[in-house]
């Protein structure tokens, strides 16, 4: 079974008469998908209602199923652990002050128990590299660095289905390459189903 099947997907916005998309698409796991299309195409809006708690007000018609059922049936807290979503702009989604703080806030929401988040959080710093920023105060990282915490934040969580909604757009060259290629190690190392 897929992991993602949409079919037949088409949403407006409120007292927009256009539909701000129209399409489907199936994603099996492992897979890479690079969505691409001129800015207001709806990019943006197709990842925002697959997850279905960033999903915007409007008129929806059409499925998006996530393993076969419908994202408007699952308890929240299963899409917001399964489906990771890295935001356009890093600033829109850090919350905490400190490093260390930002990687578990989401990983304390979920409830985990104490001992498994400090496994998984010193797994992923070491994977990341991150020992060095770990006190640092998350304004003082650039957006590069900004926009990697944000990825292992979502990582902590486990999730089978990574949204990454232009990710790259507020790095440098350098940075958005460093980005691909730890997107590239992990669907490598677990994408595969
Ligand atoms: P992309 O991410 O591909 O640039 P978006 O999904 O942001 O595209 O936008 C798709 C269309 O929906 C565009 O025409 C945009 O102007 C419109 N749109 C996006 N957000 C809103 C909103 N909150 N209210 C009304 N229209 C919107
Ligand atoms: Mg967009």
């Amino acid at each position: 079974m897929a992991l993602l099947d949409i079919r037949d997907l088409s949403f407006s916005y409120p007292d927009e008469s256009k539909p701000a998309l129209n399409n489907f698409l199936t994603a099996r796991e492992g897979e890479f998908i690079l969505l691409t299309g001129p800015s207001g195409c709806g990019k943006s809006t197709l990842l925002k209602l697959i997850k279905h708690q960033t999903a915007p007000a409007g008129r929806m018609r059409g499925q998006v199923l996530y393993h076969g059922k419908r994202v408007e049936d699952y308890l929240p807290l299963t899409l917001s652990q399964e489906i990771g979503f890295v935001f356009q702009n890093p600033d829109n989604q850090i919350v905490m002050d400190h490093v260390l703080q930002e990687l578990v806030f989401g990983m304390e929401n979920m409830g985990y128990e104490p001992g498994f988040m400090k496994r998984r959080v010193a797994e992923l710093v070491h994977f990341f590299g991150f020992e060095p920023w770990l006190e640092k105060k998350t304004s003082e990282m650039s957006n590069g660095q900004k926009q990697m915490i944000n990825l292992a934040s979502v990582l902590l969580l486990n999730p089978k289905l990574l949204l990454l909604d232009e990710p790259t757009s507020q790095l440098d060259p350098v940075a958005a390459k460093q980005f691909f290629s730890i997107i590239e190690q992990l669907n490598q190392d677990s994408g595969s189903p």
